[in-house]
């Protein structure tokens, strides 16, 4: 059982198997959410603990489309768990309390990363979204 919460402690969840996997997305609204690093979860290993009532969504203004949840009470970004469309969705992995066993996989828009992070594992970078571009390293 891999273990995850906000700040406040309010909003508990579980994930019955590990992510199907972790990735690094540097734009700048997964940025300033506080979620670059996600891990990706079926719908069915997720669980809601504790605190659902207390998780709120952000709707951002076009072209942005990405509704996020964050913790309304300590603004813990939790990443999408409230998606609906396909099977399943990602997380924030800062929320995770217990190591999720997978790794960084991949480093997405990269061409939006600031100056002063300077990326430090192997993974494969895509200067945009990987679906759409080509790696690039
Ligand atoms: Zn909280
Ligand atoms: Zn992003």
């Amino acid at each position: 059982m891999i273990r995850g919460s906000c700040c406040c402690g309010g909003v508990r969840f579980e994930l019955a198997a590990p992510p199907t996997m972790m990735g690094t997305c540097h734009c700048s609204r997964c940025r300033k959410a506080g979620a670059s690093n996600l891990v990706f979860v079926k719908r069915e290993t997720f669980r809601w603990v504790a605190g659902r009532e207390l998780v709120e969504t952000f709707y951002p203004d076009p072209p942005f489309t990405l509704a996020r949840q964050f913790c309304r009470r300590c603004g813990t970004a939790l990443g999408e768990p409230f998606a609906t469309e396909g099977a399943g969705f990602p997380l924030n992995a800062h929320c995770l309390d217990d190591d999720p066993i997978v790794r960084n996989r991949f480093h997405e828009w990269v061409s939006a990363k600031p100056a002063w992070y300077e990326i430090c594992d192997g993974a494969r970078q895509f200067a945009e979204d990987p679906v759409k571009a080509p790696a690039t390293a």
